[in-house]
């Protein structure tokens, strides 16, 4: 029986890139999603992935959510939190809501659901965990402390868990995509394009398979070697 692998915010943008990668690997994949039910069924519809819908901001959401997912399709022995979210704003102007949403989503939201397929794969003596975490957790961005705290957070997540998941054949890395030509970057003005692409060294952005392509190294029996690692996928942007 092929292995089941469990994708927050699998339904757009990178997150569906890498659901549709590992599928391609014969991993049965479960891609979650927030409320755009609209862009999950054209998703479903195209790759024939199941979709699941809450919120990984809500602990007994996830809980509830990761137990329908392993009566349909078996244990989740891959799991890629990659859901997240931005609320931009200098800090001066950030608002306790803008700083919660995004701490409760893209941090909170890997402890939710990580905590409930932690036990599970425990028991297995077999797991992957790969955090979604991005250049910015790296090295900080204006206008983003509470993503950059957030991603940083998740960064630190990662290599406690490794410590802790190592001797029971459980894996946590992380990927710190760069700027990555999802629709989000592809709104943006041309001009604020250009001068994105003008830091980044290798003359382009990234495209959601190539990150895609790093999670489905780490989910393989390949990387059983490699644990609380960051995988730092920027093109030359930035490095640590
Ligand atoms: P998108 O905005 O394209 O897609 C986000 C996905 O996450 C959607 O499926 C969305 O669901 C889901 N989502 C959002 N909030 C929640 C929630 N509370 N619970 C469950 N699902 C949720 O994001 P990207 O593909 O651009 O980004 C994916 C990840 O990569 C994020 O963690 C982001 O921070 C990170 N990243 C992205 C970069 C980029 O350049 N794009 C660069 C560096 C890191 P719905 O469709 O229902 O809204």
């Amino acid at each position: 029986m092929s292995r089941v692998a469990l994708v927050t915010g699998g339904t757009r943008g990178i997150g569906a890139a890498i659901a549709i990668a590992l599928k391609g690997e014969g991993y049965t994949v479960a891609s979650n999603y927030a409320g755009n039910d609209e862009a999950a069924k054209k998703f479903s519809d195209d790759t024939g992935i199941a979709t699941y819908k809450w919120s990984v901001a809500d602990y007994d959401a996830c809980a509830e959510g990761i137990a329908k997912v392993e009566a349909e399709l078996g244990p989740v022995e891959i799991l890629v939190n990659n859901a997240g979210i931005t609320r931009d704003a200098m800090f001066h102007k950030i608002t306790r809501e803008q700083w919660k949403e995004v701490i409760d989503t893209n941090l909170s939201g890997v402890f939710n659901m990580t905590h409930p397929v932690w036990s599970g794969m425990r028991d297995r003596s077999f797991g992957r965990i790969i955090n979604i975490s991005s250049i910015n957790g790296q090295k900080g961005q204006m206008g983003q402390a509470n993503y950059s705290a957030a991603k940083a957070g998740d960064l630190g997540l990662t290599k406690s868990l490794a410590q802790e998941g190592a001797f029971k054949g459980i894996t946590v890395n992380a990927i710190c995509p760069g700027y990555i030509a999802t629709e989000m970057v592809m709104a943006v003005p041309e001009k604020v394009r250009d001068s994105i692409i003008s830091q980044i060294p290798v003359g382009r952005l990234g495209e959601a398979e190539e990150i895609a392509r790093c999670v489905v190294f780490l989910a393989s029996d390949d990387a059983g070697f490699v644990t609380g690692s960051t995988i730092t996928a920027n093109g030359g942007q930035y490095f640590i």
